[in-house]
């Protein structure tokens, strides 16, 4: 039995036009070269990385100046949020007039749905010390309480991270809602520490394939994004950092001074040029591929329940990214292990905490019990996702549960 693919929010696999555009970069014939090197062989590794750069900064409406690449969103979250603070202490370490203040702990906002490399990291800096950490609350469509962070932005706040569109359940959350309260805050009362603060940054990991990721009209000053989510290779992702905002920012990792000096060591040529060029499809797609999706997870959905008429979404049915549907199916446990023998690749709990067993922090957060966490299944579809695939996958179900 061949089996199915509906883990897309895992990790995707490569467009054959991504692997086109990296093979020349792959071989000794092409671009092979190391870009800090001023022969010809670095400099054609360099035009690519720059090329990449531009077209990647054109799919989020951002110069390319404000692109940073990293090895994925793991460490471009790490850069954004340790690097912020880096930068914050070494500023007050400087500045004569916070002298006095230094007992003063900042304060970093985030919800509490974030991806674990935003959460844990977070989580971390609070035992360290370091900061003073909020967890913003969601309601039971796992959607960010944004009077919640009303009530949290004060002025020791120097960041606010709230994500795109979750992982585990596809909700949507309010950047655009987010990004005008923090402004107002700095408007009326935020002058903190000379009016840097608070920055405001968003894990747009998810929201890539089907939502028009513009920084301009979002309002975001930082961004996240990998390349293995949108159909390109692992190994690469990127920060927005938008222009005047990388003066806050400090490396977390040094040497080289590649990357404007944010992120050194030699630049993984062949996987940022095949992120770029991913990215671009995926931007070039994003409206069509949200309809067609859309429809897809309506009639997986549908036709579910008329097997099972208990099932029930764990999240909004509307606020929803269409490409990720998550299930609970009342008395049936160890789901994944269920779909797995049934030929589904679908993932209970997040990727990252599968190998643990630990209940879902966000279903937990949406305030979902125990035993509802342990019968839930999260379901993601994708560019290679057909009707035909959303039919044998329901076939396969519905006898998998029905035994
Ligand atoms: C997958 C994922 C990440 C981590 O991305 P990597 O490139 O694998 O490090 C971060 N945030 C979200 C929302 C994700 O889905």
């Amino acid at each position: 039995m061949k089996p199915i693919y509906l883990d897309y929010a895992a990790t995707t696999p490569l467009d054959k036009k991504v692997i086109d555009s990296m093979t020349p970069f792959l071989e000794q014939e092409g671009g092979f070269g190391n870009p800090s090197s001023l022969h010809s062989f670095g400099q054609r590794a360099m035009a690519a990385i720059d090329g990449a750069r531009i077209m990647l900064a054109k799919t989020i409406a951002a110069n390319h100046r404000e692109i940073i690449f990293t090895s994925g969103a793991t460490e471009a979250n790490n850069l954004i949020i340790r690097g912020i603070l880096k930068s914050f202490f070494k500023n007050k370490k400087n500045s004569s007039a916070d002298k006095q203040n230094c007992s003063i702990t900042p304060r970093i906002i985030v919800s509490e749905i974030e991806h674990p490399s935003v959460l844990e990291t977070v989580k971390i800096l609070e035992k360290e010390g370091a900061i003073e950490a909020v967890y913003l609350p969601v309601d039971r469509f796992g959607v960010v309480d944004t009077a919640a962070l009303e009530r949290s932005l004060n002025d020791r706040t120097i960041l606010v991270s709230v994500m795109w569109v979750n992982n585990e359940t596809g909700a949507v959350q309010p950047i655009e809602k987010i990004s005008k309260i923090i402004e107002l805050f700095k408007k009326n009362e935020g002058k903190n520490y000379g009016g840097n603060y608070p920055l405001f940054h968003t894990d747009a990991v998810q929201a890539f394939n089907c939502f028009d990721l513009n920084v301009i009209k979002s309002g975001v000053d930082l961004m996240t994004l990998s390349s293995h989510k949108v159909y390109g290779p692992k190994g690469a992702g990127a920060s927005y950092i938008k222009n005047g905002v990388e003066i806050l920012i400090e490396p977390i990792i040094t040497g080289g001074d590649q990357e404007y000096g944010l992120r050194s060591g030699t630049e993984n040529v062949p996987a940022i040029v095949g992120f770029a060029s991913a990215a671009h499809i995926a931007h070039n797609t994003y409206k069509t591929e949200f309809e067609r999706l859309k429809k897809m997870s309506e009639r997986f959905f549908k036709k579910i329940k008329k097997e099972f008429p208990e099932v029930e979404i764990n999240g909004s049915d509307s606020g929803r990214s269409p490409h990720i549907i998550n299930l609970y199916f009342p008395g049936h446990e160890n789901l994944g292990l269920v779909m797995d023998m049934a030929g589904i690749a679908a993932s209970s709990g997040s990727a990252c905490s599968q190998r643990y067993e630990k209940p879902s922090h966000v279903l937990r957060a949406m305030s979902l019990d125990a035993s509802r966490i342990k019968n839930s299944i999260r379901f993601s579809f994708g560019r290679f996702t057909e009707a035909k695939d959303i039919d044998d996958a329901i076939g396969r179900i519905i006898m998998s549960l029905n035994k």
